[in-house]
């Protein structure tokens, strides 16, 4: 297969992972006997720097004409310090999504047994966990209006959310749980918020159309609590932006460090697929990095906007085999780890690679 991929590094960490998911892709090229062209793009920081822009129109159009976007992250200490400043990296990151239609970010959590230690979660409540995200991206209070009142010391965000958005991402959710363990938790909080009282209610609808499918619902602070207490209890969850932006990284705990997770943001074009982390100004530079988070994505990316199911798992196969090997990046590195196991990012990617030619 011919396939054009964008790869945006973005900064910090980001460029550093995002090099060995691309690694992972030329070899799966090579492997199976695909093409993939690649053309790179900038954004966040370096575009700010560079043009005054966190997302250049280049970029975007760049992404528009592709079949996948490989991201890695963007942030910087900079703005971090002062939320006085107006261009900010996250601002490229909202347009990306808006301007690619990306309404559903689908984070899989999924527990390597391998790292079942690296948990600050009990491994026997954690054994077996296996969750799927479906975060609505493109409404709730990131694009409600916003502002501050005459006084300056009032400010609101408004959280909204229209019939439309929530239809089209249950109904995502809804077709992934027929795939998997057929049961859906739709999270909001319908007991206080009209916004989540109207979720509640479409996503009921919704899910009549698909009989099969269990749906229950849960207020997010329950959710919350469930996350630790019982997460096998979870198959499929559904929920809205802000709430799914807290539970998914509540729920990078389980599998242990925010370096292992993966994501893919879809909408109806082109699919975008990044890491869960930040750029990590606390390590950048250093090569430490876990890339697995990016070499993971790149296997959603392989199946999602692809269809190359065989050449995705065998990208999950590879990593499974790398941590069976003993491996680690410090990040999922504990007691029992020998120190020559502890691999940089580099060297993590080289294992994966490797392993590929033998999975
Ligand atoms: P972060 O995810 O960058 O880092 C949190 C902690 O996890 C840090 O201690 C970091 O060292 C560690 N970590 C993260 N990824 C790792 C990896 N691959 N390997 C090993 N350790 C890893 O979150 P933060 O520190 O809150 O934010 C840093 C910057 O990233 C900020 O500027 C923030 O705005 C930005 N950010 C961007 C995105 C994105 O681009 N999607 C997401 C979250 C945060």
């Amino acid at each position: 297969m011919n396939k054009k991929i964008v790869i945006l590094p973005g900064d910090g960490i980001g460029k550093e992972v995002t090099t060995e998911g691309k690694r992972v892709l030329d070899k799966i090229a090579e492997l199976y006997g695909h093409h993939f062209e690649y053309e790179y793009a900038t954004i966040g920081h370096d575009a700010i720097e560079a043009i005054g822009d966190p997302l250049p129109e280049e970029s975007l159009n760049k992404m528009k004409n592709s079949d996948a976007v490989l991201f890695g992250a963007v942030g910087h200490p900079k703005y971090d310090n002062d939320p006085t400043l107006k261009v900010r990296p996250e601002q490229g990151l909202l347009k990306m999504r808006k301007e690619l239609g990306l309404y559903a970010n689908l984070r899989p959590i999924k527990l390597f047994d391998e790292l079942l230690e690296a948990s600050s979660i009990k491994p026997e409540i954690l054994k077996g966990s296996d969750i799927l995200f479906f975060r609505e991206l493109t409404g709730d209070v990131y694009f409600g209006e916003k502002g501050r009142k005459d006084d300056r010391n009032t400010a609101y965000d408004l959280m909204i959310y229209q019939r439309y958005e929530i239809e089209r991402i249950a109904h995502k959710a809804f077709q992934a749980a027929r795939t998997r363990r057929k049961k859906v938790t739709s999270v909001d909080k319908a007991n206080v918020l009209e916004s989540s009282r109207l979720w509640r209610e479409v996503v009921q609808e919704i899910g009549k159309q698909y009989p099969d499918v269990q749906l229950e619902h849960q207020f997010v602070d329950a959710a919350a609590m469930n996350l630790i207490k019982s997460p096998r209890s979870f198959d499929v969850v559904l929920t809205g932006n802000l709430f799914g932006d807290i539970l998914t990284d509540e729920a990078s705990q389980i599998a242990g460090s925010m370096g292992m997770l993966a994501s893919a943001s879809v909408g109806d074009k082109v699919g975008l697929y990044e890491p869960i982390h930040g750029s990590a100004h606390d390590i950048t530079g250093k090569g430490i990095a876990n890339p697995l988070a990016s070499i993971l994505s790149a296997a959603l990316l392989l199946d999602i906007s692809f269809g190359m199911k065989q050449e995705s798992a065998a990208v999950i196969k590879a990593v499974e085999a790398v941590l069976k090997a003993g491996y680690r990046t410090a990040d999922i590195a504990d007691a029992s780890t020998s120190k020559d196991k502890i691999l940089n990012t580099q060297q993590m990617g080289t294992q994966v690679v490797n392993q590929l030619a033998k999975v």
